[in-house]
């Protein structure tokens, strides 16, 4: 019998973050300030985040130690299954080797928790009490919660005002974890305030509640800011995926062809790619990697970059990656984690160097290509995971149509438990494809 599950023991949870900044060729342009244009330094961003993360983001030390009670958390979940996914292979009858790295294992459902609970560690290291965090569809705001809990560090969240009224039960989740929910815009902030002055129904975006949580933050002592993707440090945490995966893979006698994940910030792409991505930096192999995000809203392929802001108040660091810009609201698909206007700058500089291929590709495709992984594999995938599952089907599609074998490896980042409303609007023929319309085109329009 050929084998279906790649296992490792707890004792092989790593013991150190991978840092693609000791392999790149040549570092990402720096944030800058949003008040000065000048580089930011340690001091411009102690008021937000705890010292160790700071510390995180300017190191160029290849291997970054992992604490023994942030191993000691990860032991609830990790390692996570590496997974061939034999009976998708049979029904595309692809001579593929299809595996799939499974995140969905985490008690919240996704990799979220990989950073969330690290943050909480360093957090409560340096006396935090409290932390103030946005969340778009919820699946950040519950892994932080869960973090929170675990580690006795209130947390306060401001959810996208569509989510709240749409997603109550992970909102549900959020509290049933102890942390407080509200819809943003909020009246809790001056700039919530003032955005509900002018339209009391606003619908609010994964922007504006950064802003929200921002000036929370900065307003109540003791309180640090947490975000779930996008930051450097983000990225770095979420490298336990791909080394695990490096292992796994050599488990299973195979080395990949192509390596995907789908992209809302980067930070699952990041924590699959980048382990391997240093490989091949450093001459030891070599691979496609490739970031899959929705049509509509395809910041890598449709993008420009440049330096935007990370938030709609202006208030976030500046930072140069591809953006549709700060004020790009984003059509409402179902895979709330992708519904961001800009991306990591590590993994905009790498698409930037042709090192990563990006690909855009619509909603009812990933829907489609869930369902045949539901029917197949048995796990029903999260909206943004379908992305990934896509290109990994197309791709499998092309190793059929040349005749030839191809190992494809993909992040499923999350399930889909708490998704189900998206799948029966699949199921009733009710998804639309939104096209992508430049925010300049929609205000020539609305002038
Ligand atoms: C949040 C989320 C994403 C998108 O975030 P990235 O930082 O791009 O990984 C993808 N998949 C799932 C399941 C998520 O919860």
């Amino acid at each position: 019998m050929d084998r279906t599950r790649f296992e490792l023991g707890e004792d092989r949870i790593p013991r150190a973050f991978y840092n693609i900044a000791a392999d790149l060729p040549s570092p990402p342009p720096p944030p800058l300030n949003p008040g000065t244009g000048q580089p930011i330094g340690p001091q411009d961003l102690a008021p937000l985040f705890p010292m160790e993360l700071i510390k995180q983001v300017v190191s160029t030390d290849r291997e970054i130690e992992i604490p023994d009670p942030v191993r000691d958390a990860y032991a609830l979940y990790r390692p996570s299954p590496l997974i061939r996914a034999h009976r998708l292979e049979k029904a595309l009858d692809t001579p593929a080797h299809i595996y799939y790295k499974y995140e969905g294992v985490s008690a919240p459902g996704s990799h979220k928790p990989n950073t969330a609970i690290a943050q909480a560690f360093y957090a409560q290291q340096e006396g935090v009490k409290r932390f103030a965090t946005e969340t778009g569809a919820g699946q950040w705001g519950s892994a932080l919660a869960f973090a929170g809990a675990l580690f006795g560090i209130e947390v306060k969240v401001y959810m996208v005002r569509a989510s709240y009224d749409q997603k109550p039960y992970r909102r549900i989740l959020m509290e049933t974890y102890g942390a407080q929910v509200v819809a943003s815009p909020s009246p809790d902030t001056h700039y919530g305030q003032s955005l509900l002055a002018e339209n009391t129904g606003h619908p609010g975006s994964l922007g504006v509640a950064i802003s929200e949580a921002i000036e929370d933050t900065v307003t109540h002592p003791g309180t640090k800011y947490s975000l779930g993707s996008v930051f450097d440090f983000v990225l770095l945490h979420q490298t336990v995926i791909g080394q695990e995966a490096i292992e796994q893979m050599a488990m299973a006698g195979e080395e990949p062809d192509v390596i995907i994940a789908c992209v809302g910030g980067g930070s699952n792409f990041a924590g699959l790619a980048f382990p391997f991505i240093g490989r091949q930096l450093r001459g030891e192999a070599s691979y496609r990697v490739i970031a899959v995000e929705p049509e509509a809203a395809p910041s890598l392929t449709r993008g420009r970059y440049e330096y935007d802001f990370g938030d709609t108040g202006e208030m976030a660091p500046l930072v140069k990656m591809h953006t549709l810009g700060h004020n790009f609201v984003p059509p409402p698909i179902h895979a709330g984690g992708l519904r961001y206007h800009g991306m990591a700058p590590l993994v905009s500089k790498l698409v930037d160097d042709g090192i990563v291929e990006a690909r855009a590709v619509h909603q009812n495709a990933t829907f489609e290509a869930g369902l045949r992984f539901a029917r197949t594999e048995g796990i029903v995938p999260a909206p943004e995971s379908n992305h990934a599952i896509r290109v990994a089907i197309d791709e499998a599609l092309e190793a059929k149509a040349e005749g030839r074998q191809r190992t494809i490896l993909f992040n499923l980042s999350g399930h889909g438990h708490f998704d189900l409303a998206a799948y029966e609007s699949y199921l009733a023929g009710k998804l639309e494809d939104f096209e992508y319309v430049p925010v300049e085109l929609k205000e020539a329009v609305a002038a």
